[in-house]
């Protein structure tokens, strides 16, 4: 049945030369937010989009022009749920919405009971992005216990922050409390312990933590790993050598194309020629990663709009 899913979703490639793809890690401002003009640190370039509203329009412009059918995305900025509820309104056809939590004193978690309603009817699709870390916390600590219980309840997915964030972040008004000791994926496995039905991605694959990421993705097959951020950011060679690490581990069918491009639409099309530029990935690992292992992963089913 996944499989039969799997070649039914991915039918539609006959517009464009490039087959489809699924973005599991994307992130959405306010509609009228100003988008700082920060440099993109692969390339220097500018985000080219003055507010929230304008971002949203040249992210689904790159999506159309790479193919890219369906796409996760949380508030990238603090903890908004209206901002991806926002995308997935204006595309609901290809936008999956998050309900990015963090859980710190400035951003607290969301009441329970308003997510279970968003989730029960469907108009949130995943926890997350979670980012205990810049709270100084883990996934296996207390407050995320009842968010937890109520997603594996419901069955649906959990997208936790793992690895580092940006250099110097811990020293930001923002995130005093972050620490990337806290970004060790080995840290959520009391979480997984508690809760066996949870499906839980590691955002950002838990860079650098690679044994650790090996171990969890190992012993708990329903984990997933997607590779946002360190696709683009990192230098390729080392982007590749985690990547083949992960794949010569036999985690080829658990990792999950996502960009994290955050201010940079751009940075989704640098995030596709990561991955298409690992020449140690057959086709057939390719398309899982770009595609099929997040069909499974999200139980995406053809002809459900979402
Ligand atoms: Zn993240």
């Amino acid at each position: 049945m996944i499989l039969l899913a799997a070649v039914l979703l991915a039918a539609p490639a006959a517009t464009t030369e490039r087959a489809p793809i699924i973005d599991v890690h994307m992130h959405a401002y306010p509609a009228t937010e100003a988008i700082p003009d920060i440099a993109n640190p692969a390339n220097g370039g500018h985000p080219g989009v003055k507010d929230g509203e304008a971002h949203l329009r040249a992210v689904l412009a790159e999506m159309k022009r790479l193919n890219i059918v369906k796409g996760v995305a949380s508030g990238g900025s603090g903890d908004r749920l209206g901002a991806a509820l926002h995308w997935s309104a204006t595309a609901p056809d290809r936008i999956l919405a998050g309900a990015g939590v963090r859980g710190s004193a400035d951003t607290p978690l969301p009441e329970l009971g308003a997510l279970r309603k968003a989730f029960s009817e469907g108009r949130l699709k995943v926890l997350g992005e979670v980012t205990a870390q810049y709270a100084g916390l883990t996934l296996s600590d207390a407050e995320y216990e009842p968010y937890l219980a109520l997603a594996e309840e419901l069955d649906v997915p959990v997208a936790v922050h793992t690895g580092t964030g940006p250099p110097g972040i811990s020293y930001d008004e923002c995130c005093r409390s972050f620490r990337v000791s806290l970004g060790n994926p080995a840290l959520i496995e009391e979480a997984l312990n508690r809760h066996p039905k949870l499906r839980v991605s590691l955002m950002h694959a838990g860079w650098p933590y690679l044994q650790e990421t090996i171990a969890i993705l190992f012993e708990y097959p329903q984990v997933n790993a997607d590779l946002g951020a360190i696709d683009w950011l990192l230098p390729r060679a080392e982007f590749h050598a985690y990547l083949g690490a992960l794949v010569r581990a036999g985690l080829g069918k658990q990792l999950m194309f996502g960009s994290d491009h955050m201010y940079w639409p751009e940075g989704i099309g640098l995030a596709v020629e990561g991955v298409e530029s690992a020449t140690f990935l057959t086709a057939e690992q390719k398309r899982d990663i770009f595609y099929g292992n997040a069909v499974r992963f999200f139980r995406l089913e053809p002809g459900r709009p979402n």
